[in-house]
């Protein structure tokens, strides 16, 4: 797979912040004439990133004088204010603000721009489906969206977002939308950036294409420097692998102090990676580690992102390099849990886009379908009996045509129901994906917070797992994850969930459950999964899990804390000798005191053939 996703992402990020400026020129403070509120809200609509200290300021004096504004004012002071609330990131509060706009306000413009700003978080929050459906609809409204930025905020978003999933033909018919309609001529550098974006992402054009330095001119032109060096990151990536390190070097450099200056995490954090890749190309392993380090630091809001990824690969080629096995190891390992997130994330994305395509589909042609049964039905009342005769052949024909309309209304409602299901259940084990799982859980404990109830959440990833597929087949490694997951779920409750993160790895949320009982009952999985060998070829395969615990009474009610601190419980039960159970916090570990047999010892003798693939293949 071609891994210049995270670019996407980066820029999406990028864009929750860019999309509805009116330029990049800095405003200056209020003018002096503005004095009605009316004007100070439009002022202030108009200064939200290009001058955001004096954006709060307003706001703030505007929340105390509403009573002054028009029904229509308040609404976009209530949207400006769920702007701001998406804007420091707290999306949870953004959301239902946000959505009030889109259903109550009564005005389609803020309808759109709302909208927008939705698809944005809930695409930062990993909610495709929900960001895919709101989309489509956004992209109904356009033809009726008169006001430009508006309509651009429009525009830009399914850009984007189209490129998010991998739908570059379509990302790139959207940006040129942007380039075709003349009043969005101030948002012509974007638009090429958009374009030019998903051309590259999709192969389309070379990152040495002439259109590069036609858009990053045109962005220079008009002070939107942020896109332009956007534009220079995907010119560097390109550079580097053609193995020209040093021409990316040079302009990553050249404008690195330019891009610190944004503040802006998500491209910082994309030139950090870009540069150590470009550095370690070179062999000057000392720089390619202090950008990887910068690359792991700013993008540290975002788990999925590839620049992450890329980091964690640079330091442990580094570390390998200089003969740091240790170090290079715990490298290996966090690169292989980052990429294998970053991938199961991408593949998130375009099911969710298929699936909704899929689903809008199918209600397209339901509608058709009702029409036609409509237009049968008036048919029938006027008809008088003369044409009778003509008209029942009219009749024949429409009710065929329903027919087929129904015809394929099962087959797209099955494809769709085989998208749901791609996308939410793990194909090997059969229990949820990745991201079903986070989405259950993080339900599950919104219900937890709200009763005070506590949970407890369990991360087990199998011991020396490679060993098992190198020395018996994947096949058997197969057999094996399934196997473990089978003895899982004889010791889960009905309320548990249970998924697999990745690979070897996978996570049970216990609702209603006390440390202590979820130590217990880690334990009783814990000795399940040690207890149910299976033949290999020629031997005994005996597999043993090390499990990390994590409660809410001690990292509270959210899941991406849960998981952190779990996943240090269960590195440390990895560090500890394996096969045991760890809770607790760094520096405050509790290991369960039956570690069982050595977790290295993945075979034992089977005396005989008795063993082989038949008799696996009957688990
Ligand atoms: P540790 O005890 O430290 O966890 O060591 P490990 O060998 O289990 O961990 P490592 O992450 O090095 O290896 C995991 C292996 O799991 C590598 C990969 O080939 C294998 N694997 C991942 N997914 C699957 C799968 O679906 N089927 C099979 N058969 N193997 C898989
Ligand atoms: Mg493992
Ligand atoms: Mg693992």
């Amino acid at each position: 797979m071609r891994r210049t996703g995270a670019m996407c992402r980066q820029l999406f990020l990028a864009a929750c912040v860019l999309l509805g400026t009116h330029s990049g020129v800095a405003h200056a403070a209020t003018p002096a004439g503005v004095q009605s509120a009316v004007d100070m809200l439009d002022h202030a609509d108009h200064i939200k990133t290009s001058n955001h200290d004096e954006f709060l300021k307003l706001l703030g004096q505007l929340d105390q004088r509403q009573a002054e504004l028009p029904a229509r004012q308040r609404w976009q002071l209530r949207y400006l204010d769920a702007w701001q609330t998406a804007y420091e990131g707290r999306y949870d509060q953004a959301k239902p603000q946000l959505t009030e706009v889109v259903n109550q306000s009564g005005d389609a413009t803020l309808q759109v721009r709302a909208t927008a700003t939705l698809v944005n978080i809930l695409g930062i929050g990993h909610h495709y489906e929900d960001a895919f459906t709101r989309l489509s609809i956004l992209v109904d409204q356009l033809p009726s969206v008169k006001d430009v930025e508006a309509r651009y905020q429009a525009l830009g978003e399914a850009a984007q977002f189209l490129t998010f999933a991998g739908q570059y033909e379509l990302a790139s018919g959207y940006a040129q939308q942007i380039l075709d309609d003349a009043a969005l001529r101030d948002h012509a550098c974007q638009g090429m950036y958009f374009k030019l974006h998903a051309q590259y992402l999709g192969n389309r054009i070379k990152g040495s294409d002439p259109g590069f330095d036609h858009g990053i001119d045109t962005c220079l032109e008009s002070r939107q420097e942020l896109f332009a060096n956007a534009m220079r990151g995907d010119r560097a990536d390109y550079a580097i692998r053609q193995g020209h390190a040093d021409e990316a070097l040079a302009l990553l450099q050249s404008h690195y102090d330019e891009v610190l200056s944004y503040r802006y995490p998500a491209l910082i954090a994309n030139f950090d990676s870009l540069l150590a890749r470009a550095y370690w190309e070179r062999g000057d392993l000392a720089q390619s580690r202090k950008y990887a380090m910068a690359a792991l630091e700013n993008s540290v809001h975002d788990e999925y992102a590839e620049s992450r990824s890329l980091a964690y690969q640079a330091l442990y080629n580094v570390e390998n390099r200089l003969g740091n096995a240790q170090a290079a190891l715990e490298y290996h390992e966090k690169y292989m849990d980052t990429d294998k997130g970053y991938l199961n994330d991408v593949t998130a994305r375009a099911l969710a886009y298929q699936t909704v395509k899929q689903q809008l589909l199918a209600n397209k042609m339901q509608v058709d379908a009702l029409n036609k049964q409509n237009q049968i039905l008036q048919l029938q009342r006027r008809l008088d009996r003369k044409d009778m005769e003509t008209s029942r052949l009219y009749i024949a024909l429409l009710l065929t045509f329903v027919a087929s309309i129904a015809f394929w209304l099962l087959r797209t409602k099955r494809s769709q129901l085989r998208f749901k299901r791609l996308a939410t259940r793990d194909s090997l084990t059969g229990v949820h994906s990745r991201q079903h799982f986070v989405d259950e859980a993080e339900a599950l404990l919104r219900v937890s917070a709200r009763s005070t109830h506590d949970a407890c959440l369990v991360l087990l990833d199998l011991d020396h797992f490679k060993d098992v597929n190198d020395t018996h087949g994947h096949l058997v490694g197969d057999l094996v994850l399934k196997r473990a997951v089978a003895a899982c779920q004889h010791h889960l409750r009905r309320h548990d969930v249970f998924g697999r993160l990745g690979g070897e790895e996978f996570a049970v949320l216990m609702p209603d459950c006390s440390a202590s009982q979820a130590r217990e009952r880690a334990e009783r999985l814990r000795q399940a999964i040690a207890a149910a060998p299976l033949w290999g070829e020629t031997r005994h395969v005996i597999v043993s899990a090390s499990f990390g615990l994590a409660s809410t009474d001690r990292s509270g009610y959210d899941l991406h804390q849960l998981m952190i601190d779990a996943d240090n419980a269960l590195y440390q039960a990895k560090r500890e000798g394996r096969n045991r159970v760890v809770y607790g916090q760094l520096g405050d570990f509790i290991v369960s005191n039956e570690p069982g047999r050595p977790a290295n010892d993945h075979t034992a003798d089977a005396g005989s053939n008795l063993g082989n693939a038949a008799s696996a293949n009957n688990l």
